[in-house]
């Protein structure tokens, strides 16, 4: 393993996660807002964090919220680590990679075809890695859409097979997000159907190459559910919805009605309580 990577902090902290089987939350921060309430839940709890972006925050405020992110996640009294998730446009990866302070990328071409999403991940995990930063990639293709990432509902949804796995990891690809019945949005009625057996499969193969797992699609998971991801050694897990529902809901429903600084205190202690809430149930809490 290359010396920076036994430094770089996403990689630390997944790697003790891994090692401890909790998983870490990987939070979407839209706001500065969100990332001081993020960090401020960390801190409480004495949990690691992730912290990530879509790429429309780079363009939203032109790279100054992931510089403001990266300064108060050093800061912070808890291992934070600064994320760019889902960066789909090469030329955005080329930038976040050069000039921006991320931790880790995740370089997502999973919207081309298998071969090309392959060769095109190859190219840009070495553009990344020239710049220490760590980096992500789907092989196969989670189907749906988030806000600030492209949706891909028109697209099919692949799930990841070994065979395509392997390939993966030998991009040299840190973190692996397997495309196993996940979806971006909203699950239907029913809820997630997950493929379990996938997983099975893939872990122990992702383990063998020091790599790490991802899970991305977590709208509407059970504490039983994200268990369960967990027992399959998967470390890194992507939330919005889960932990932004309340935080929003109250900004929905006060906006006009309340002076802006208590709109903002309340709707922030909010987030930071759903945090704290899937900490306890990560089984992150008190591992910093
Ligand atoms: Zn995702």
């Amino acid at each position: 393993m290359s010396d920076w990577k036994k430094h770089n902090t996403t990689l630390k902290i997944l790697r003790f996660a891994q090692e401890g089987q909790y998983g870490v939350l990987s939070t979407i921060a839209y706001t500065l807002d969100h990332v001081i309430a993020m960090i401020r839940a960390a801190e409480n709890k004495n949990s690691p964090l992730i912290i990530q972006m879509f790429p429309w925050v780079i363009s939203h405020s032109n790279g100054d919220l992931v510089k403001c992110a990266s300064m108060l996640a050093k800061k912070a009294k808890v291992p934070v680590a600064i994320h760019l998730d889902h960066c789909q446009d090469p030329a955005i990866v080329k930038l976040a990679a050069e000039k921006l302070p991320f931790d880790s990328i995740m370089v997502d071409m999973s919207h081309y075809e298998k071969a090309d999403n392959l060769a095109r991940t190859k190219e840009l995990v070495q553009l990344c890695n020239k710049y220490h930063k760590a980096t992500e990639a789907e092989p196969g293709r989670i189907e749906g859409g988030e806000d600030g990432i492209c949706d891909t509902t028109e697209l099919e949804g692949i799930l990841t097979t070994p065979e395509e796995a392997e390939l993966f990891l030998e991009t040299g690809i840190d973190i692996l997000s397997p495309a196993f019945g996940n979806l971006h949005g909203n699950y239907p009625s029913a809820g997630p159907n997950l493929r379990f057996d996938i997983l099975e499969t893939l872990a122990p193969k992702v383990e063998e190459k020091n790599a790490l797992l991802c899970l991305h699609g977590t709208n509407d998971f059970t504490p039983k559910l994200i268990h369960e991801n967990i027992s399959f050694k998967m470390s890194k897990i992507n939330v919005n919805k889960l932990v932004l529902d309340t935080h929003l809901k109250y900004f929905e429903e006060n906006a006009s009605k309340l002076p802006l600084t208590d709109l903002l205190d309340k709707s922030n202690d909010l987030l930071v309580e759903r945090l704290e809430y899937w900490m306890d149930v990560f089984g992150s809490s008190g591992k910093a």
